[in-house]
Parts: structure tokens; C-alpha cells; sequence
């Protein structure tokens, strides 16, 4: 194979990789191991800010292959906040229909898919491209022959999701959380809804999940489960180098986000049209900014959140100064899904924090009011 780019994997990231490269004008190959339909554990959920770049790639989504998603809405047992998208809406997808859509823009573009591939090596003599383009997921074999394994940060849970053929019952992407996960719940099309679990334990399968979300497992009622669980390992991993010389990553090769943000797709798209102008360029440097850019807000928002899974007292704490100010999860939301956003992030935060300090004193000063109970020997 002779070309300017050549694109380990086909996934979401390596063809929007492909389609932004071929629209500079270059000349692209992608391989992957796998053959399509390719399916993978995943809620299904695009932010707003995907629609964007899918669009700026040339990707439409057919409305009745999916499901405008209006806002998020988090729910911890008897307490529920919700908000809504500040611009655009979101989009629930299939991920096979959204892989189905990606691989026939490329196609339509020009770019060469081998499928069925799988690439060994990078000195193999059957391959001459200018640029070799790691998007081989989160075990990624480029980023260790390319030497790009150095980490700032990483950590890792497990995921696994399943669809029900139910009509949705909302259009907000609904976060249950629980002890020890989070279950959230993406309609995914007109009559169906993904389920996904996210959780630290390994043994954790969503039945058992389910277990604990009886309002949600009600909601679900007779449906029927209409595949097989699949599940993934998520990490939150950042890297210090995402390219050396020729080779550069892109999505959760490059680094990713825990899936609780509902980010990996957006970051991917992004990261493809940024990744395009470095090509076009020949500076790669650009990219490598670009790509920490991207990912900071994404990241902070996934730290922020990770911290409620770990600390139910701090959730607890955090819901009710979210529901004793819903503007405070407005303007979380906003920072989140608009990137003109970001730099109020800190204060955002720090307004959530007073909230929640707030209504600690306002627990604690209940507490206090409250009659002692009377002892029964009197
Ligand atoms: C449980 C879970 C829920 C999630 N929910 C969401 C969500 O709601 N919204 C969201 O935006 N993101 C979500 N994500 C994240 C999202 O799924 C990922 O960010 C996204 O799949 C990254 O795409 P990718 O193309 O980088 O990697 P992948 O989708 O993993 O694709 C990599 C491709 O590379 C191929 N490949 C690997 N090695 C080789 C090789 N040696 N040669 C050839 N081909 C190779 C594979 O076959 C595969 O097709 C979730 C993730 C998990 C685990």
C-alpha cells in the first residue's frame, strides 16, 4: 500500500480521522482487524458538540435512526436534578449505525478501508505513508511500538451495556447512582433505550445493578432486552505525547476520558479535524496542543464526577445544594458541553462547593433543632 495517510483502526476516531484528512485533499488508507458492523460497549450518548463536528465532517444523522437528546438528568434515590443542553441538542445513537453512517462518508470520499486487517508492526514493507495514524482503541499497539506509553494520569472501570426495546420514556440522558455505580440510561432510537453500567468492581453485571433502581427497573417494566451485555474497560488516562515523528494518535488510543462524561465520541470527532489541520500544515506540534486543549475540560468534568462515585456523602451533599440551585448544574452542564465555557469552569465549581457548604450548615442546624427523642423509662 502506497499513501499519504495510513490509519490503524476503523473505529469512530480513525474514520473521522479519514474523512477529515481526505477532505484536505490526501490520499487514505485505513486497516482494521475487525469487519463491520463493528459493535462495542458504549452508552450511546453524543454531545451536542458531536453533532458539531460530525457536521463540519460532512456526517448527517438520519432522524429516525435516533433520538435528540434535550438536557441531562441525575438521580440518587429519592433526590433527582436535571438540566437542559444550553444551545444544541444531543444525540442518542446506535453504535453500529453511527459507525454504519461514518464508514459511508468515507467511502463516499475516496478513502480506501481494508477490513479485516489487522496491522503487526510498523517497519512491515508492504505499507509507504507519509503519516501513520494510531486509532487502535484503548490498548492501543501503535502508541507502544511509536514509544507514546508515558502517562500524566490514568486510571480505569469496568462498563457494560445492553438495549431495551422500549419507547423512551424521556429525552434526557438519566444518570442513576448508586453504592458502587452509576446506571444510565441513553434513548438510543424512536423504540429503543441503551442501558450501561459503570463501576469499579469487576464482578458487577447490570441485573444486579438493576437491583438497586427499582423506580428504574419498574420504568423498564416487560421490556425486552434485545441483545447481549457487552462490556469495556473505561479509563481516564492522559498522555504526556500523543505523536513522535510520523505517527500520531487520535481518540482513546491518544488518551480518554471515563465514559460517565459521555465525551470519548465528541473528543474523537474534534481531535480528527484538528489532527487534519496539523496534516495539512505539517505541524504536528498544533495537534499535540490542540489535543490537551480538547481534552482539559473533558478531563475536569471526569475527575469532578469520579469524585461523587467515590464519596456517597459528598454526592448526597452535592444533590442537594444541585437541587437547591438548579442554575448551579445549568451552568455545569453549559461548561461541559460548550467550550466558549470553560474558563468559568473554576467558578462554576467553587459555586457548587458553596452551595454544598451551605447546605451542610442548613443539616447541621436541623439536626440541632430537632426534639431529642423522649426516653421510654420517663
Ligand atoms: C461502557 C462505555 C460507555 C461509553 N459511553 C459513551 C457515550 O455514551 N458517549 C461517548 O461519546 N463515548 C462513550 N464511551 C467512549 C467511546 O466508546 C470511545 O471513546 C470510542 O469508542 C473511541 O473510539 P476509537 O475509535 O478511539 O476506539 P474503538 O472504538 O475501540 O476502535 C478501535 C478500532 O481499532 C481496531 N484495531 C485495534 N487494534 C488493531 C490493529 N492492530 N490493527 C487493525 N485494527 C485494529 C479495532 O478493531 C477497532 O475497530 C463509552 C465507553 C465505554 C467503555
Amino acid at each position: 500500500v502506497v499513501t499519504d495517510v495510513f490509519i490503524v483502526g476503523g473505529g469512530p476516531a480513525g474514520l473521522a480521522a479519514a474523512i477529515a484528512a481526505r477532505l484536505k485533499g490526501f490520499d487514505v488508507v485505513v486497516a482494521d482487524a475487525a469487519r463491520p458492523p463493528i459493535d462495542k460497549a458504549c452508552g450511546e450518548g453524543l454531545m451536542p458538540e458531536s453533532i458539531a463536528a460530525l457536521r463540519r465532517l460532512g456526517v448527517g444523522i438520519p432522524a429516525e435512526q435516533s433520538f435528540p437528546l434535550r438536557g441531562i438528568r441525575f438521580v440518587d434515590r429519592n433526590l433527582s436534578v436535571e438540566a437542559l443542553f444550553a444551545e444544541n441538542a444531543g444525540i442518542g445513537i446506535r453504535r453500529t449505525r453511527l459507525h454504519g453512517l461514518l464508514i459511508e462518508r468515507a467511502a463516499e470520499l475516496g478513502v480506501r478501508l481494508l477490513w479485516g486487517n489487522p496491522v503487526t508492526g510498523l517497519s512491515h514493507h508492504s505499507v509507504t505513508a507519509k503519516w501513520v495514524i494510531g486509532a487502535d482503541g484503548q490498548n492501543s499497539r501503535v502508541r507502544r511500538w511509536a514509544g507514546l506509553t508515558a502517562v500524566r494520569s490514568e486510571s480505569a472501570r469496568f462498563g457494560f451495556r445492553r438495549h431495551y426495546d422500549i419507547a423512551p420514556w424521556t429525552n434526557h440522558v438519566e444518570v442513576y447512582w448508586g453504592r458502587d455505580c452509576q446506571v444510565y440510561v441513553t434513548p438510543s432510537g424512536p423504540c429503543e433505550v441503551c442501558l450501561a453500567v459503570l463501576t469499579r468492581d469487576p464482578h458487577l453485571r447490570l441485573n444486579r445493578a438493576l437491583e438497586e433502581f427499582p423506580k428504574l427497573a419498574e420504568r423498564l417494566g416487560r421490556a425486552v432486552a434485545i441483545d447481549i451485555d457487552r462490556g469495556a474497560v473505561t479509563a481516564s488516562r492522559s498522555l504526556q505525547r500523543v505523536f513522535r515523528g510520523n505517527i500520531a494518535l487520535i481518540g482513546d488510543a491518544s488518551g480518554s476520558v471515563d465514559a460517565i462524561t459521555g465525551d470519548g465520541l465528541c473528543l474523537s470527532f474534534q481531535q480528527a479535524l484538528a489532527l487534519a489541520d496539523a496534516l495539512e500544515s505539517g505541524d504536528m506540534g498544533s495537534y499535540q496542543t490542540a489535543h490537551q486543549k480538547l481534552q482539559r475540560r473533558p478531563a475536569l468534568m471526569g475527575r469532578l464526577l469520579l469524585l461523587l462515585d467515590r464519596s456517597s456523602k459528598l454526592r448526597r451533599l452535592a444533590m442537594h445544594a444541585l437541587a437547591a440551585n438548579p442554575a448551579i448544574f445549568e451552568n455545569l452542564l453549559a461548561m461541559h458541553t460548550l467550550p466558549g465555557r470553560a474558563g468559568s469552569a473554576i467558578s462554576d465549581v467553587s459555586g457548587l462547593a458553596i452551595s454544598m457548604c451551605a447546605q451542610l450548615a442548613r443539616l447541621s442546624c436541623s439536626c440541632r433543632l430537632q426534639p431529642r427523642p423522649q426516653s421510654s423509662s420517663r
